[in-house]
Parts: structure tokens; sequence; C-alpha cells
């Protein structure tokens, strides 16, 4: 054991006593047959739901209206009469979904503020915060890394030096190197960080325009094992870049404070779901709906987190040897509308138009859109583009959205007006 190491488990063992317990749970069960993980789920997320039952008001009258008793008749078929409820439901009642303290040695504060403004606050369970740890934790193991190991991190700007302060004393325990300005003096030593780092995580954007400035060749990074983007979406090009400056693709985590970690790219490529975890299921508009069947101090039961995804097909063997079910694609946010003049339009829909572009013609633009008016919207560029662009972007767009919608292009300096995640698509009108 190195003092890294040392430090880390001994950090842990005080904040987190039951990590380890944990940990060595999933490696049990890493991989488990399929049958024997569905019995595991229905057993952990029946006792949950008697939990939540008996000690969470509001969820109990959920599960009356449902008229289900998880402990007198339990199945699947009644616990999907329980009607999904949204972020907005945490915050305005959370006081009723909460569960006493008296039932845990120990709970942490946590905070989760989403794209729509709603700041949700909510207690942890020391189990529950453990268990997410140790999720992560087996996913970093696929890849050989360990939590302790030298680590970059991509992170937003951030000018406050009060919190810059905080934050570089936390990191020092987990052995980070938070980057918080993309000046010439870090830029630089950043260079020589990235020779030793084994994983580098952050904004997948942000590890992109890293990439993009040609930071290091791939060879001279010989103890990367890991690239981890997390929050965002991945564009194609943005792996294409990053695969040339670091010598990797960027993996996907995928989870949230209040879901919990929901899958993890496994070495192949596939997003294993944690089901010793989580309760995943898809609703009929391709709506992900989560069962966080650790979060027993604020209980998560069917729970839209605002995303579609697909499913891997049910038969799909992954080569890593893994039977926990695949989430294909995280296809995108749920409802942000375009309002054309006639008609209403996903906003996935700049996604598509940009990645038609990319795998037909072979470019890869960088852009974000904004709405302020009904029929119009402004794409945004850092770049200038050529009239060949343009007409192109306009050709595909037409496609979509005929001409319902009006576009001007607008080259800007930077998409980022806030810390944290880039958004490729704003819209000012309610
Ligand atoms: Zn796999």
């Amino acid at each position: 054991m190195n003092w890294r190491e040392i430090l880390y488990k001994s950090g842990a063992k005080k904040r987190n006593p039951s990590l380890y317990k944990h940990f060595n749970d999933l490696l049990s069960t890493d991989f488990s047959h399929r049958k024997e993980l569905d019995m595991l789920q229905l057993e952990r997320l029946q006792r949950f739901l008697i939990f939540a039952y008996n000690n969470s008001p509001w969820n109990a009258e959920r599960m009356k209206r449902a008229g289900f008793n998880p402990s007198e008749d339990f199945s699947i078929e009644k616990f999907k009469k329980i009607n999904p409820i949204g972020k907005e439901d945490l915050v305005q009642y959370n006081e009723k979904i909460q569960v006493g303290e008296e039932f845990f040695d120990k709970v942490f504060y946590c905070e989760s503020s989403g794209t729509s403004g709603k700041v949700l606050t909510f207690k942890r369970d020391e189990n529950w915060d453990s268990f997410n740890r140790a999720a992560q934790m087996r996913g970093y193991s696929w890849f050989g890394v360990n939590p302790w190991d030298f680590n970059i991190y991509f992170w937003g700007y951030n000018s406050n030096w009060k919190k810059k302060l905080k934050l570089r004393v936390l990191d020092f325990f987990v052995n980070r190197n938070r980057m918080f300005d993309y000046s010439e003096t870090s830029l630089k030593s950043l260079r020589k960080k990235l020779k030793n780092a084994v994983f580098i995580e952050g904004y997948s954007s942000m590890i992109y325009e890293m990439a993009k400035l040609g930071l290091d060749q791939s060879h001279s990074l010989p103890n990367l094992k890991m690239i981890k983007g997390t929050s965002e979406k991945i564009f194609p090009h943005y792996q294409e870049v990053v695969k040339k400056a670091f010598g990797r693709k960027i993996i996907s985590e995928y989870g949230a404070a209040e879901a919990g970690i929901i899958a993890f790219e496994c070495p192949e490529g596939n997003m294993h779901i944690t089901e010793e975890g989580v309760y995943v299921e898809q609703d009929e508009n391709g709506e992900i709906l989560v069962t966080n069947m650790l979060s027993y101090s604020f209980p998560i039961i069917r729970y839209r987190l605002g995303d579609s995804i697909k499913l891997a097909d049910e038969n799909f063997k992954c080569a890593c040897g893994r039977s926990h079910r695949i989430i294909a694609e995280v296809t995108g946010r749920v409802g942000k509308i375009i309002v054309g003049f006639n008609k209403q339009y996903p906003s996935l829909t700049l996604y598509y138009i940009f990645k038609n572009i990319y795998f037909e013609k072979g470019l890869a633009i960088d852009y974000q859109a904004t709405q302020n008016e009904k029929g119009k919207l402004i794409i945004r560029f850092l770049e200038k583009l050529d009239s060949k662009k343009e007409d192109l972007i306009l050709e595909q767009a037409k496609i979509y959205f005929k001409d319902d919608i009006k576009i001007e292009f607008e080259q800007v300096a930077s998409f980022r007006m806030e810390k944290g995640k880039l958004r490729d698509f704003i819209s000012y009108i309610s």
C-alpha cells in the first residue's frame, strides 16, 4: 500500500464505514447470471418499497392510491401501477417524502440543481452514499483504476477563491488535480501533469476543448487508463478528437445525485445498468424511470429523470461477460422544445442535423442554438462559417423544419455563459 491508498482508505473508513462492504458485494455480483440478478433485484426492490411504505408518508400515499401494498402482495405488475413522479414533486413534497433520521447512523446533505432551475435538497444516508461510491469504484476497477490514483478533473470555471481553496483541500485526499481555469500557465502545468495521470474526468465538452488544443501526443500518456465523461452528451466528433489527443475514447458514467449511479460503460463500450442499486424502466415514450433501491432516507420511486433512452435488446450479450442490462444510448433531454411558426420540435432535432452533417460530410461543427422568439432560431458557432457550410446546415435543417423556422447564424467567442454544463439549446420562450 502506498500512502495515497492509506490516506484514501482511512478517510473512507471515517466518512463511509460501509464502503468496502458494498464494494466487495458489487464485485461478487459483477458476473452474476441474468436469473440471479433478477432475483436479487426483486428482493431488494420489495424490501425497499416496504420500508418506504411504512416510513415515507408521501410515498405510502402514492402506493395506496395505486392499490399496492408491497408487504402483502408484491409483484412488478402492481408496482408499475404507481404513478411516476418528476423533480418538481420531489421539491414540492420534500418534507413528506423524507424518512426520519432516527433510522440512520449518519446522513449527508445533498443538493441537486436541474436544468429547469429548481434546486432539490435531500438527505442521503451513509449506506446509500457508500453504495454510490462503491458502484463508481467497481466501474473504475473495470479499467484497472483505483479511486486514489493520480487524476485530472476538468471542471467548469470558478472564480470564487474561497470555494476554490475548499475544493483544493478536498481534492488532495483523492489525489485529484482540478482545472479551474485555462490560462497559459495552467495549461503549461497541465501538460506535465498529464504524463502522470491515471485517469481524467469531467464534463465531456471540457475534455473535448482540452483535446482540441492538441495538448499531447497519445504516446506520451503512458499511465492513462480511463477518460470518464459525466453529465453531458458525448458527441461522436468529440470522441475522434479526444482519441487523437489522449489515445483513448471518453467512457460514460450515467447518473444523478438523487437517482444514483445508473450505468457505467464497460471496456467493450456498453453502458451496464447498476442493477444491484437501481430498478430501471422505460415508459411508452422511451423515457427512463428510475427507482433507487438504496435511497432509504429519501425514497426515489418511479422517478422521471427527464432523459429518453434506448435499451439494448434483451438477448444482446456483451463481450465483457457481464449480464447487467445495457442502455444503448441516452438520446437526450425530454421536454426542451423548439417553437416554429406552426409546429413544435424537440431540441434533439438539432443533434440529428449536426450528426447527419458529421456522418455524411465528415464535418464536425460545434454549435449552440438559442431561441428568443417563435419561428426563429439563432445557431451560434465558434468558428467563422463559409457559405458552403452555411448552406449545408440550412439544407439539413430544412429536412426537419421545412419553412417553419427561420435560421440565423452568429459567431461567438464562447458558448459558456455560466459554470457547469454546456447546453446545446437554450430557450427564452416560456
Ligand atoms: Zn460489457
